[in-house]
């Protein structure tokens, strides 16, 4: 709540305006705790036609759209004032005037807007000693949406003896609050009750939004936050804790904002940072760029072992076993180099592409290669290397370019498949007769380097390998090479196994031959299958010829038995009259007739036809009877029994509250078992909503609209989907919506939002959020919370109707045992105490008759709509308003008046009759 203004938290004079001067005065009194306060006061009962006003100070709105008025007051007992009758009042009018600055001291009454007329609803009670005490009387009014930048509030008396005790002006506001790591900010309610305002959230720090899911919030009008949608999560390196993301400790890694934890560095890596994405290996470690941070840092292999050759004419079979050591890895394969070397070793060069491999030089699994089309008389080296996921590509050969006294010029190709983008490559060198191997290095970021300050005529050897963003990869084989001037070194079979052989043969081929195998493709069956003794529903359009589907489930009238009398609504295509059937030998009986236009198309016929032709196959007390079809005359018609009330969305709207738990629980079990019995004709409806339900004058819900796609085709609630086709979103499952999956586990769900619809007396579901936010959020598991007053039994077996997974949603046949029992045993109905209570409405549109205009018993009960129990009235002498001002609960229920939200609204208004004109007698306490 933001308090706007608050008239006892004032320690000065208020200096409201009261005109005339004569009238409301400005008293400092004692609360009832006896603290001080500033009151407004009048009591001018004696004289007639009183208007004193009393405006407020001007009161800036600041955000609000919906503002609360809280009066506390007194209110004298006229008939504790002797002499008084015929002038003293015991009600005040409070109104309420908007303007965009302060207006001058002038109370125009024509410009303001009457909020209501306030009455003491406990005006007096019975003190200890048995006099009346005057009571301290609490009224909530709430005016709204306003559109100005402020307003005044006034009070106008009109003969009573009144002391306003404290006038509080407040507004409510969803406060700021952190929801699925996202930030919502205050936010002040929407202008109507029913009003959603949605809000985008912003992420808390280190959170980014999910893909396609940013989060949003709704704001109720009540000043709560309600169906979040959305949300953030923590970025990579950031784990949530609580309502904010913290970094992952060191020793921890989250990789993507995906993740939910941090997890330990797998093994062979580490990081000292908070926060990290990843870890890195440990020295001598890698990561191939396909391994996700998940995985174990690896080593390349160590070399293939038991290398032995076999040479035949010009070709060479290899063969060894695997690496002692995989690096931990199960990727290993094998790859053959082939220098063909003069006789001096130092002069080998690489063999180039006249050598063939079989089955190939590189990426071996098998331990075996053959090496064909070698010269004869030649001499050659091979290596065989063992390569894995992060040694592959990354080792290359060196190539000798130029060789001088003091200096080598290399060179080297770049890497078919390196390990990430290559930053630099690094030579490192020796003395190969040096007895302790110091290696020095360059480091070339082009693919040549030279080598200087190399002494004369020494061997060197040189290896080579480069470094990608996973860090260095292995050293490529070795290259020997010997300064000019004196010759000297041999070649070094050291690390990876060598053989030096000499072949003298040819080879052959290999031809592969592939076969194709055809396909057959079976036929597919389609079953039938019946069963006996259920009648099942039979779709009209299996019909050739739509006109015998219509008189094969419904009789034909004739058109002189079918009196129309009113219209009472438009169909799809055509009027719905109400009027009398009278079949010959029978009772005339109240009937409903839908009617096809003039210059329908035969197709617009046969729709309208098709729902006869459905409804008439079904008999059941809550399905909407057929009466019969009217096809040989014109216009074509459909008639059906007659339901007085009219579809049931409408009449729960116009009934709100008046209900007792109970009889809406009755409903709801008429409606459950006409989808029990529709269900087990093998019939889905599709469209089952309150606005498709009927209702007849003993409150008998009958599921009604029946129909092909038609019929949600004309629902003004379904909308295109992505999936094609017209879908009433807020009633339809998840499946339906997605993937058209209609069946009666479908009209379940529809069902469930049919229970909400009705306990919330017809409130729109999901109110005023878009179709598209309703869909996220039943898709994220939002469902609709209880109604207002809804037994959490009933908002129990709605979320049951709206499980996801179809398979868990009860069966008609289920719900209707767990109505049955809910009205056995109302116990189960009762609503805990300390559960919200209906708000109170916007009292602007609430019209408080004023009594004194009704000339009679009649005329009231006309206002109040209750004009049914008029003879009820005036058979049992109740014929002046003043006699019905006295009637006590009792009485009214002993005029047969048996419904009780009807008791209810008929002693709500006898109370407010009350306040207006009873006299009551009794001592009333000074204020
Ligand atoms: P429909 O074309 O079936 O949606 O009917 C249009 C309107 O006519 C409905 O919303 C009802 O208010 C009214 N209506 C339809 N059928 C009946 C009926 N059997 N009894 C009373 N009113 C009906």
């Amino acid at each position: 709540e933001v308090i706007l203004l608050d008239s006892k938290a004032q320690q000065t004079e208020l200096e409201w305006i009261s005109s005339p001067s004569t009238g409301w005065e400005e008293i400092s009194g004692l609360d009832e705790n006896y603290t001080p306060i500033r009151t407004y006061q009048v009591c001018q009962v004696m004289e007639s036609n009183q208007n004193n006003w009393l405006r407020t100070n001007w009161i800036e709105k600041g955000d609000a759209q919906r503002i609360f008025v809280e009066l506390k007051f007194t209110l004298r007992d006229c008939n504790s004032l002797p002499g008084v009758v015929g002038t003293c009042k015991e009600t005040f009018n409070l109104y309420y005037q908007e303007t965009d600055a302060e207006v001058g001291r002038n109370i125009r009454e024509s410009q303001y807007v009457k909020i209501d007329t306030i009455a003491a609803d406990e005006s007096f009670t019975q003190g200890d000693l048995g006099e009346r005490k005057m009571k301290l009387n609490t009224e909530l009014r709430i005016i709204g949406p306003l559109s100005r930048r402020g307003f005044y509030l006034a009070f106008q008396d009109v003969g009573a003896c009144i002391a306003l005790v404290s006038v509080k002006v407040y507004y409510k506001k969803c406060w700021s609050i952190i929801e699925n790591l996202a930030t919502f900010p205050d936010t002040v309610t929407g202008s109507e009750f029913s009003s959603l305002v949605e809000v985008e959230g912003t992420c808390v720090s280190d959170a980014e939004e999910e893909a396609d899911n940013s989060p949003k919030m709704h704001c109720s009008a009540e000043g709560e936050w309600l169906v979040p949608i959305g949300k953030c999560i923590c970025k990579a390196g950031f784990h949530q804790k609580g309502d904010a993301c913290e970094p992952c400790g060191r020793g921890f890694y989250k990789s993507s904002s995906q993740d939910l934890q941090c997890s330990r560095c797998p093994a062979h890596s580490y990081n000292d940072r908070e926060g990290s994405w990843r870890c890195d290996c440990e020295d001598g470690y890698y990561r191939a760029l396909s391994d996700p941070p998940a995985v174990t840092c690896t080593r390349p292999p160590s070399a293939p072992q038991n290398l032995v050759y076999n040479i035949n004419q010009t070709t060479v079979s290899l063969e060894w076993s695997s690496p002692a050591d995989n690096g931990g890895r199960n990727d290993v394969t094998y790859r053959i180099m082939c220098r063909r070397c003069g006789w001096e070793p130092e002069e080998c060069l690489p063999c180039g592409g006249n050598v063939g491999y079989l089955p190939a030089q590189s990426g071996l699994v098998d331990a075996y290669v053959t090496i064909t089309d070698l010269l004869a008389h030649a001499n050659y080296t091979f290596e065989v290397e063992a390569v894995n996921g992060v040694a592959a590509g990354t080792t290359f050969e060196l190539i000798k370019e130029k060789v001088q006294q003091r200096s080598v010029q290399l060179s080297w190709q770049e890497p078919e498949q390196p390990n990430g983008v290559i930053t630099e490559y690094e030579i490192k060198y020796y003395e190969k007769d040096q007895k302790d191997r110091i290696y020095s290095t360059v480091k070339s970021k082009s693919t040549s380097a030279t080598v200087n300050n190399l002494k004369p005529s020494t061997a060197y050897v040189f290896q080579i390998r480069a470094f990608t963003a996973a860090g260095y990869g292995t050293f490529g084989p070795r290259l020997e090479v010997t300064t000019k001037e004196e010759p000297s070194g041999t070649a070094s079979t050291e690390q990876n196994p060598v053989i030096i052989i000499a072949v003298v043969a040819v080879a052959g081929t290999i031809i592969l031959v592939f076969m194709v195998f055809g396909f057959i493709i079976g036929r597919r069956y389609a079953l039938a299958v019946k069963f006996p003794g259920t009648k099942t529903y039979i779709d009209p359009e299996t019909y050739e010829d739509p006109n015998r589907a219509v008189h094969q489930f419904a009789k034909e009238l004739d058109a002189s038995c079918i009196k129309i009398e009113r219209v009472i609504g438009a169909g799809e295509f055509g009027e719905v009259c109400s009027g009398r059937l009278k079949l010959p030998g029978k009772r005339d009986v109240p009937v409903a007739i839908k009617t096809l236009k003039v210059g329908y198309t035969e197709k617009q016929r046969r729709d309208f036809l098709c729902e006869a032709s459905i409804m008439g196959q079904f008999d059941h007390p809550n399905v909407v009877h057929l009466e019969g079809v009217v096809t040989r005359g014109k216009p074509v018609m459909i008639v059906i029994e007659y339901m007085e009330n009219g579809s049931l969305d409408a009449f729960l709207r116009k009934h709100d509250g008046q209900f007792t738990v109970i009889q809406l629980v009755g409903m709801l079990r008429g409606i459950a078992a006409g989808m029990r019995y529709l269900s087990d004709m093998g019939y889905v409806h599709r469209d089952l909503a309150a606005r498709n339900i009927l209702v007849n004058s003993n409150l008998v819900c009958k599921v009604s609209d029946f129909g092909l796609s038609r019929v949600i085709d004309d629902d003004p609630e379904a909308v295109y989907t992505t999936t094609g086709g017209k879908i009433p979103v807020r009633w339809t499952a998840t499946e339906a919506i997605q993937y058209r999956k209609f069946t009666s586990s479908s009209d379940v769900w529809s069902y469930g939002i049919v229970m909400w619809e009705v306990m919330s007396y017809g409130e729109r579901p999901y109110w005023d959020m878009s179709n598209q936010d309703v869909i996220k959020a039943i898709e994220e598991g939002y469902r609709l919370p209880a109604p207002m007053d809804c037994p959490p039994g009933l908002h129990q077996l709605m979320l049951d109707c709206w499980q996801k997974d179809r398979a868990d949603r009860p069966k008609f046949d289920q719900i209707v045992g767990i109505l049955d029992k809910m009205i056995r045993n109302p116990n189960t109905l009762k609503t805990p105490l300390g559960t919200c209570t209906r708000p109170i409405s916007p009292l602007l549109d609430q019209n408080t008759p004023d009594f004194a205009t009704f000339r009679s018993v009649g005329d009231w009960l006309e206002a109040i709509k209750m004009e049914r129990y008029n003879d009820n009235f005036t058979a049992t002498g109740y014929s002046s308003l003043e006699s019905v001002a006295r009637m006590t609960i009792e009485d009214v229920m002993s005029l047969g008046i048996t419904l009780v939200g009807h008791q209810k609204k008929i002693m709500s208004s006898i109370q407010t009759m009350r306040a207006q004109m009873l006299h009551l007698h009794g001592t009333g306490v000074q204020v």
